[in-house]
């Protein structure tokens, strides 16, 4: 394809491929979690002034955006990358104050969205399409530090404690009409996989109340709140075998506090737990197992047990059609050897509820080894990684917005949303919820 304009959008990335491995290697190495990339959301800002584009800051407090209008009527494409790092101190990257470490590989995801919009804003190319394209980089992808993003909520910084769901509050996806990003994958083969689908999740700290008491003198003056929690959690494990396989339930509790005194019977214990689930209903079954499990634990004991349950995330549901036409771009980067699908996946994004608003494609870049979210994860092929699958995401929104934008039109006129915006932030509002039960 000399010459061809998709020829040109390949070049003018491999033009900037320094600057843009640089940019993704300089968060790599800085790692900021969510609602807290300040460092990251201006090198993102400064790289688009750099290259004429003119972005919005501090958009549900770090994101930044950058639309791009080729004057022409048509849909409106996000290309969206992730600001966030997960905490992981063990890593070698780990920053030492916070912890904090980019094994998610969210900062390939920075670099891949950067180099589309290297790739697709050149005035000979935006000549060729109509609508727009908005360069998202977005806070907060991790559902991680749920007291410090309480405590923003607390303060009216924001109201969900994800950056997408935050965007979508503040009407930043009011008028876009496609979404797409690129994830890292934890493997070393050379595909860029477009993913299927995701589980969504609820999120409840819990907390156990008992009666403190001399632990050997007087135990039996003592409401022993472990013990509660305890048999919480082997209730929650014996309710597995009422889940079905095609619903992918995950229930994953931590205890954040056990006891304060070994000497004194534990009073107070905290935990936290994720309940997941491949549909809503799925999700909402398995929360009423887990609520009558950890009222059972309480009633056991004669404790008593505070349930808050915050909205996580929807399942993901990714458009078919869209990764039809992101893998006929892939094909003609990587041949039909870098082509593929992303199964199901058991854990949760917030692009799943992008994807009940708009048709969403999310896709994996392989090029990474280690376990994801573990100390061992690294990025192993940064050309792959930020370089392919920026062209990727770059010649697939050509695609979609050439020739008066026909593909992408049919593919908005085919979605069936489940949601529109305001049922999806009514019901986003209805998981949120604090129940008292004392045994
Ligand atoms: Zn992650
Ligand atoms: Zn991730």
């Amino acid at each position: 394809m000399p010459n061809s304009p998709k020829s040109k959008i390949v070049a003018r990335i491999d033009s900037r491929a320094d600057d843009l491995i640089g940019i993704s290697r300089d968060i790599w190495n800085h790692p900021e979690s969510g609602f807290r990339e300040k460092r990251t959301a201006t090198l993102v800002a400064d790289f688009m002034r750099q290259i004429g584009l003119a972005p919005r800051e501090n958009i549900a407090i770090t994101g930044v955006i950058a639309k791009v209008n080729t004057g022409r009527p048509g849909p409106h494409i996000a290309i969206m990358g992730e600001l966030d790092s997960l905490i992981v101190p063990e890593h070698r990257l780990a920053d030492p104050e916070t912890g904090a470490a980019h094994v998610c590989g969210h900062n390939i995801q920075i670099g891949n969205m950067l180099a589309a919009s290297v790739g697709l804003s050149q005035p000979e190319i935006l000549d060729m399409l109509s609508g727009s394209i908005s360069f998202m980089a977005v806070p907060a992808e991790e559902f991680i530090e749920i007291e410090y993003r309480e405590a923003l909520r607390e303060s009216g910084k924001i109201e969900f404690l994800a950056g997408k769901q935050e965007f979508i509050r503040l009407g930043e996806l009011d008028d876009v009409d496609i979404a797409m990003l690129t994830h890292a994958d934890p493997s070393e083969r050379k595909t860029l996989r477009a993913g299927t689908s995701h589980n969504g999740m609820i999120a409840k700290s819990v907390r156990f109340i008992g009666r403190s008491a001399h632990a050997g003198g007087a135990p039996h003056l003592g409401i022993n709140a472990l013990n509660a929690a305890n048999l919480a959690m082997h209730a929650i494990a014996l309710q597995r075998e009422t889940f079905q396989d095609d619903d992918h339930v995950r229930i994953h509790p931590i205890i954040t506090r056990g006891g304060a005194a070994v000497s004194s019977v534990p009073a107070n214990v905290t935990m936290e737990m994720f309940i997941r689930a491949a549909s809503v209903e799925a999700m909402k079954d398995a929360e009423v197992k887990v609520d009558q499990a950890l009222r059972a634990g309480a009633m056991a004991i004669g404790a008593t047990v505070e349930i808050s349950t915050s909205p996580g995330y929807m399942p993901s549901k990714l458009n078919p059609e869209l990764n039809s036409v992101y893998d006929e771009a892939v094909r003609d980067l990587l041949g039909e050897s870098g082509v593929g699908r992303m199964p199901h996946r058991t854990s949760s994004t917030d692009m799943g509820d992008v994807s009940l608003l708009i048709p969403t494609m999310q896709s994996y870049a392989g090029g990474a080894s280690g376990r994801t979210h573990s100390n061992e994860f690294e990025i192993t092929d940064w050309d792959l990684d930020v370089l392919e699958a920026g062209k990727a995401l770059a010649l697939t929104a050509f695609e979609l917005l050439t020739q008066d934008a026909q593909r992408c039109r049919k593919i908005v006129n085919d979605f069936k949303a489940p949601f529109t915006i305001p049922d999806y932030l009514s019901t986003l509002r209805q998981f949120r919820r604090t129940d008292v039960f004392s045994g």
